[in-house]
């Protein structure tokens, strides 16, 4: 079925088995002071799971090119011992690996940091202008000196690239970093040699280009180019296609494709962005490329891709040579080897949540993943069978129950796996039925698959009971929570619905207030007014951002029968409601204002401060806003999204029948319900027994 991408191929020197590279992610693992211990097992995993080749996280060409106190700069700090046995693991996995060779240009969080003589580190740019999330530090503009000697830097970085034994480097251009910023008008107000004209922009590309090439001759050598800055004034699709032109008949041996800036107001890379949606880029560079002189050099396409099976239809008509995935390798290192064996249904989905791993990497904490709690901790949760097969009772099959019961199978546990309800997933379940979250359906299946494949019993539709734990050697409780009601008069009217009742069974027609602006609530204003049709709702996001999307990439899973009388008709009202805080408070940074600007952009009222909750009457419900005043909402239906209480109900009777046991999840904490804690808590207990 993978036809395209099982077949081998070339990059330069190199000669590659399949059609899947693995996109750079910063995990902050190239800065541990382990001698790089950490940063080879995950580099490992995932060569020997079947990536073909491997850019690592952004390695800093100097000191003032790191984007914060985490990044490695090559002959720092003992980085070179680091990356020698990093690149070492993936060879002795059969993979190949090249090193990103970055410079963050504007986008360096100096704060704090001081070079290697203990001097404060400068942030250094093309022209003085911070960024929105500067946090106070404005670059310096770099001198004419200082460029010659920045593009050095790049081609001194690759040398040493070469030295520590990578098989190649990929030029950091995309993104909004240094490179990018010398290309657009928006960064580069320079009057030399490196601005004032799109030639003159173009030229620090072309000499960092240059200067890499010759200065590591028999490496493979690529770049990360913006397909589309995503910046209103920046450079356009024609300038972008001259910078293509100009830079093939230097030597390079791919151009990747990347999207948008940090910067960008247009989602680039959250759930609610449609699979595939900058497939479209990449195939406008391909054709530039393919029409030139230099048709042979690769054109590798990125970004919302989380289904190999997609990257078929990508790569099939042989415009676009490979895709470069990054996410889908933290949810699950093996992605390439079991879909390459037709075992998809193993396979462990990124569900584009950016919880722990794009969130975590903009504030310079540990890089994980929320559906696979052991990435870039590979090292501290080996996969080793246990040496002492206990039998363990799992609790819940949400996600936390879910990665606790499969961490266990994998190393030989004897597994019970206990749902109350007829189907696993938990809150993954109710998560996929939001519009643009479909993939959170993924984990589930996976982690299904394997429990059966490993021979884990698994109860549907029963709680477990205390008689069914008492001969456990270890139980987890991983049962999750329960929405909370709210104590108004007329919640117990039948047009007042649970987010779960409303998201399991659909909502009638009509005007809906839902009480509870925090992630649920935000989900469930998006699951009234959004399309179910990921292919509708590509064409709305094309149109909405501007950009042209392809309609033929549908994500891993077949799109389903909308709910019974899921959605709101156009024009009715929904209007969304919270007391205090944030609307979306618990999102994650990286995806809140996506979230939000969904709703706006469909027209639904948020009302915030509201003081109490009054009175629910049949097509109303009263409260007092934060005037003071009584006002009545429209309410033909009201969803209450008021926060959960913990199931924990088992604990007093385990406790008492002297069973190990350990509460995980929601049902330890049930106030901010946080999928990363729950799956980490999860693993962490599993490896406890
Ligand atoms: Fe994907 Fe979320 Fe895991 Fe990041 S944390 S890799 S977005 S599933």
């Amino acid at each position: 079925e993978l036809r395209t991408v099982a077949s081998p191929w070339t990059l330069g020197p190199l000669h590659l088995s399949n059609r899947v590279v693995m996109g750079s992610m910063h995990t902050g693992l190239e800065v541990l002071d382990d001698g790089g211990v950490a940063m080879a097992e995950f580099y490992r995993e995932r060569a020997a799971g079947g990536a073909a080749c491997i850019i690592t996280g952004g390695i800093a060409v100097s000191d003032e090119a790191r984007g914060g106190p985490d990044f490695a700069v090559f002959g720092v700090g003992g980085a070179d011992e680091r990356f020698r046995r990093a690149v070492a693991a993936v060879h002795d996995a059969g993979g190949t690996v090249l090193a990103q060779l970055f410079h963050a240009g504007r986008y360096a969080l100096v704060g704090g940091l001081t070079d290697r003589d203990g001097r404060p580190q400068r942030a250094v740019a093309p022209s003085a202008l911070p960024w929105a999330a500067a946090r106070g530090v404005v670059p310096e503009e770099l001198t004419a000196d200082e460029v010659r000697r920045t593009i050095e830097d790049f081609a001194a970085a690759a040398r040493a690239a070469a030295a520590v034994g990578f098989d190649g480097v990929e030029i950091m251009a995309s993104e909004g970093y240094l490179v990018n910023q010398f290309q657009s008008p928006l960064t580069n107000l320079r009057d030399d040699e490196w601005g004032g004209s799109p030639e003159r922009r173009r030229r620090f590309a072309i000499e960092v280009v240059r200067a890499v090439r010759s200065a590591v001759p028999d490496l493979a050598v690529t770049i990360r180019l913006s397909g589309a800055d995503l910046m209103p004034g920046s450079s356009t699709d024609a300038d972008v296609d001259a910078l293509v032109l100009e830079l093939l008949p230097l030597g390079l041996d791919a151009i990747s494709v990347g999207i948008g800036w940090h910067e960008s107001r247009t989602p680039t890379i959250q759930a609610s962005v449609p699979h595939g949606a900058w497939i479209e880029q990449a195939r406008r560079i391909a054709g530039v490329v393919r029409a030139s002189d230099h048709p042979h050099v690769r054109v590798i396409a990125s970004n919302r891709m989380t289904d190999l099976r997609d990257s078929e239809a990508v790569l099939a008509d042989g415009r676009i040579d490979a895709v470069a995935l990054a996410r889908p390798f933290l949810a699950d290192a093996g992605l390439v080897a079991r879909s390459l064996a037709g075992r998809f249904d193993l396979v462990n989905t990124c569900i584009g949540c950016n919880q722990a791993c794009l969130d975590r990497s903009v504030v310079g904490a540990p890089v994980s993943c929320l559906v696979n709690p052991r990435a870039a901790r590979e090292v501290r949760f080996p996969l080793r069978p246990t040496a002492a097969p206990k039998r363990v009772d799992v609790v819940g099959g949400g996600p936390a129950g879910l990665a606790a019961a499969v961490d266990a199978a994998r190393r030989g546990h004897d597994v019970r796996l206990w749902e109350a309800s007829d189907v696993l997933g938990g809150q993954f379940g109710l998560a996929a039925e939001i519009p643009g979250k479909e993939d959170y359906a993924g984990p589930v299946r996976a982690a299904r698959a394997e429990l059966v494949e490993r021979g884990a019993t698994v109860h549907l539709g029963r709680p477990a009971t205390l008689e069914d734990l008492v001969d456990s050697d270890a139980v987890v409780l991983a049962s999750g929570v329960t929405p909370r009601a709210v104590d108004v008069p007329g919640a117990d009217l039948p047009h007042v619905l649970t987010y779960e009742q409303a998201l399991r069974d659909g909502v009638p027609d009509g005007t809906v207030a839902v009480i509870g602006g925090g992630g649920i609530g935000i989900d469930t204003a998006a699951f009234l007014t959004e399309s179910p049709d990921e292919a509708v709702r590509a064409a709305e996001f094309g149109a909405r951002w501007q950009v042209p999307v392809s309609d033929e990439i549908v994500g891993d899973l077949p799109q389903r029968e909308p709910t019974a009388h899921r959605s709101v008709r156009p024009g009715d009202l929904v209007t969304v409601l919270r007391r205090s805080g944030k609307f979306g408070h618990g999102i994650g940074l990286t995806s809140r204002w996506v979230a939000l600007g969904r709703l706006r952009d469909a027209g639904v009222r948020m009302v915030g401060g509201v003081q109490e909750y009054l009175r629910i009457e049949p097509g109303r419900l009263w409260l007092r806003d934060e005037t003071g005043d009584a006002v009545a909402v429209p309410a033909d239906v009201v969803v209450v999204c008021a926060g959960q209480e913990a199931r924990d109900e088992l604990t007093t009777g385990l406790r008492s029948a002297d069973v190990p046991y350990a509460v995980v999840g929601g049902a330890r904490d049930a106030r901010s319900v946080d999928a990363v804690r729950a799956t980490s808590e999860a693993l962490e207990a599993v490896r406890r027994l």
